[in-house]
């Protein structure tokens, strides 16, 4: 298993554009760091991970959740690994989402999001896939996707008066 550091916010990489991702898929250092992408995701508990969060500008991000202690409280989702990742909203209806991220530990903010997109992207093989994606789902994929475009979520929260530390989160607002 390999897990890599992850950059926290702070980290001037975090603000970056992420590039696309070319011939390189197919090459076996590639593959390598998807697959430390995943051990780096499932060792911090993450839902998600943006290859630019492990100091990789590249337009890649990573999502699961099962049976997470993190968002305990969350439907499950399978493995995507979207390479070059396109978000296209089918129900622009905004939702109330409480998100963390692990460049900003111990921390949740409450932000809008979309309530339903499809996910259009290709898997590591190059194979072109599509998702739609629901609830939770939907809301991990666009957080992950703004990480390729250097956004974070306190840039999407109208106000700081919900940054909250995970403890208070837990304490006075789930
Ligand atoms: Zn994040």
């Amino acid at each position: 298993m390999a897990v890599l550091d992850v950059l926290k916010m702070g980290n001037p990489l975090l603000r970056k554009t992420s590039i696309a991702v070319g011939n390189e898929l197919h090459t076996l250092d590639f593959q390598k760091a998807i697959d430390a992408m995943i051990d780096t995701m499932r060792f911090t508990n993450g839902v998600g991970i943006a290859a630019p969060q492990v100091g990789i500008l590249k337009r890649v991000f990573l999502m699961e959740n099962f049976e997470n202690p993190r968002y305990p409280e969350k439907n499950s989702f399978p493995l995507y690994i979207a390479i070059n990742p396109e978000i296209e909203v089918l129900d622009d209806t905004l939702v109330d989402s409480w998100e963390g991220c692990l460049s900003i530990p111990a921390i949740r903010g409450k932000l809008k999001r979309c309530k339903s997109v499809v996910l259009k992207a290709i898997d590591r093989d190059g194979n072109p896939f599509q998702e739609t994606l629901e609830g939770f789902a939907s809301i991990v994929a666009q957080h992950e996707l703004d990480h390729l475009n250097g956004i974070l979520l306190i840039d999407r929260m109208d106000s700081m008066e919900t940054l909250t530390f995970q403890e208070e989160y837990e304490k006075y607002w789930i």
